[in-house]
């Protein structure tokens, strides 16, 4: 399939990008890795008039490790799977993205364009979540830092602005006592997650002193496990502890049936998974 007609621009700076945002409005659609924009152009989902490429913006690549880690939007899933540093500071990320599609999916795709995206069955924002991330934007008024839980607010829906940029995300570096992991139930054709749980344990001697639970795949938009994160609370991290929370797990979501896997199918993995990530997560929390 062909799609309709549009400009293209292909700005070297996020100043650049954001003024030509301003100048088009709505008509404008910034492309990134373009593995989710692109087919949707083609089915003519979208039909945006002009394109905003910041492939170009060098500035947008690349991970920083200082105190937290700073991953540029642009930065692709091969970036972040084979990168060192990440996989000492932050390893659940890397784990995240070596189940993202295929190779061609990861050459191409980025962590700020599948954020933008918010595709209720990708796999990073889960892990984005369950990591309690900021994510850097860039607008016509200046800078802003929007924390994940506040990013995410319905399917393909994020609290950007139609002229912002996403530039960087932060995670925290995982230390002494965290621990992080991510279980995934994949499509076996394109791997978006049918249901995939990422969950971050903080030990605090035998105790769990804090605990994070994100669910993606099931429903609308990927969304915390409140009632599994305080069950886990307090707890000793045991098989049995971590059973009763993963029990709680998917309670209070919408969770939505399609041709793939029913409603009933999905809440039914969503605990599987849940106790499966919280399982891995406590583990490497008290390694
Ligand atoms: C065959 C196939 C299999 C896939 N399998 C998986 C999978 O298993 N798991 C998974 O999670 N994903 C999967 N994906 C999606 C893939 O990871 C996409 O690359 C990703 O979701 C979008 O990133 P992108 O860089 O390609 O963004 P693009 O397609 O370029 O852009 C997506 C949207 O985000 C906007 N955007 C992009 N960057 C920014 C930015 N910096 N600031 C503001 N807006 C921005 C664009 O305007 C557009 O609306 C798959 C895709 C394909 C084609």
């Amino acid at each position: 399939m062909i799609p309709s007609a549009f400009e293209y621009f292909a700005p070297a700076s996020v100043a650049e990008a954001i003024s030509l945002l301003e100048q088009y409005g709505d008509e404008a659609k910034i492309l990134a890795g373009g593995h989710s924009l692109l087919p949707a152009m083609k089915l003519r989902l979208a039909s945006p008039g002009v394109l905003i490429d910041i492939n170009k913006i060098a500035e947008l690549r690349g991970v920083v490790i200082n105190g937290s880690i700073n991953i540029g939007a642009m930065t692709t899933w091969h970036t972040i799977e084979h990168h060192d540093g990440l996989k000492s500071a932050c390893g659940v990320l890397p784990e995240v993205v070596a189940q993202i599609g295929d190779i061609q999916v990861r050459n191409r795709g980025t962590l700020g364009g599948a954020l933008a995206h918010a595709d209720p069955a990708a796999d990073a924002p889960a892990a984005i979540l369950a990591l309690d991330a900021q994510i850097r934007t860039h607008g016509p008024g200046g800078e802003r830092t929007i924390a994940a839980g506040d990013f995410f607010t319905d399917m393909l829906t994020t609290s950007l602005e139609p002229n912002e940029l996403i530039t960087a995300i932060i995670v925290n570096k995982l230390g002494a006592g965290e621990g992080a992991a991510y279980a995934k139930f994949p499509h076996p054709a394109s791997r978006y997650a049918i249901v995939g749980v990422a969950a971050y344990v903080k030990m605090n001697g035998d105790k769990v002193s804090a605990c994070r639970v994100a669910v993606t795949g099931a429903g609308p938009m990927p969304t915390r496990q409140g009632d599994t994160e305080q069950a886990m609370l307090n707890s000793d991290g045991s098989a049995e502890a971590i059973a009763k929370a993963a029990e709680e797990a998917g309670a209070n979501m919408d969770v939505l049936g399609d041709i793939h896997a029913s409603e009933d199918y999905r809440r039914a993995m969503v605990k599987v998974y849940a106790r499966r990530a919280l399982t891995t997560a406590v583990a490497r929390a008290r390694r």
